[in-house]
């Protein structure tokens, strides 16, 4: 039984590092024009009203999406700008932020009509406000398990293939099955690009996912990591947000560590960024 619900974090600071990442890579891809096949194998519900009930309880958007998007005229870096401008774009009336665009969405505008989307959801509730979203033709939404799904796809048919694997890791053993489920990919299609989040936790389970896939012999992993809190100030909640971006675009990790270096300090008095090569470089 599923319970965790995306529209009560929708926006925090763990989205802006997921989503900001998200978007560069795939700047990065769009500039050839050979197909990709996109696979979000854990979907939400796509999009956040920020004046729902579920995000109104948290409010997690306010050290979030929030003050980025108060300062975006005073982005001195492109990739920030654009990101602004993309996330601009969703909203209802331009200038006033009252949406959070989820993960399917940031796919969704990538999405020409050479490649594919396949986006899994395997919560009845939030699998139906994702098919609602306006999305493409080319944007498949699938009722079922993510990992499954993207496994049983391989190889696929595109010459690229590029995957975000976001769980809720409402199961401990989630972090064991993400990292089989990225060895697996890898031995179907070695040059894939996958992004995969992970919460940072005072339990540190994620050092279960993070070891075994440094112990993989995967030639390129690039570990980011936002600090909202200083590790062991609190024994309790997410201090942070990490991602893993595997075979990743070349420069994105002097790119994504310019931008989050700007934007910590906006997030919070104790927030950082930290990035190291798991693998390669
Ligand atoms: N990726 C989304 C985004 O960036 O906007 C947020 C996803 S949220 C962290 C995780 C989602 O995965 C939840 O909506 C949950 O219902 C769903 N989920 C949980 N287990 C799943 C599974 N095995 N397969 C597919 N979806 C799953």
């Amino acid at each position: 039984m599923l319970s965790y619900q995306h529209a009560y974090h929708a926006g925090n600071f763990a989205d802006v590092h997921k989503h900001l990442t998200l978007f560069a890579v795939l700047r990065y891809l769009l500039r050839k024009e050979s197909a990709i096949t996109y696979v979000d194998t854990h979907a939400g519900r796509g999009l956040y009203p920020l004046s729902a009930t579920e995000s109104q309880r948290l409010q997690e958007h306010r050290r979030g999406v929030e003050p980025v998007w108060q300062h975006r005229d005073g982005f001195g870096q492109a990739l920030l700008f654009e990101w602004c401008q993309a996330l601009g774009d969703t909203q209802p009336d331009k200038t006033l932020l009252s949406h959070y665009p989820g993960s399917p969405w940031w796919l969704g505008r990538a999405l020409r009509e050479q490649d594919a989307l396949r986006l899994y959801e395997l919560h009845p509730g939030e699998h139906r406000h994702l098919s609602e979203q306006p999305l493409a033709n080319n944007a498949a939404r699938i009722f079922g398990d993510g990992l499954e799904g993207l496994k049983k796809q391989l190889p696929v048919t595109s010459p690229r293939l590029c995957v975000l694997i976001d769980p809720s890791f409402e199961r401990k053993e989630e972090y064991q099955d993400v990292a089989d489920t990225v060895r697996f990919t890898l031995a179907k299609a070695r040059h894939a690009v996958l992004l995969v989040w992970y919460p940072l936790l005072p339990a540190a389970h994620h050092t279960a996912l993070v070891n075994n896939l440094a112990a993989s012999g995967i030639g390129k992993i690039w570990r980011s990591e936002l600090f909202a809190r200083t590790p062991g100030s609190t024994t309790h909640g997410m201090y942070g947000s990490g991602m893993l971006v595997i075979n990743p675009p070349w420069g994105i990790d002097e790119t994504l560590s310019t931008a989050f270096d700007e934007i910590a300090p906006l997030l919070g008095e104790r927030c950082y960024h930290r990035a190291s090569w798991l693998a390669g470089e």
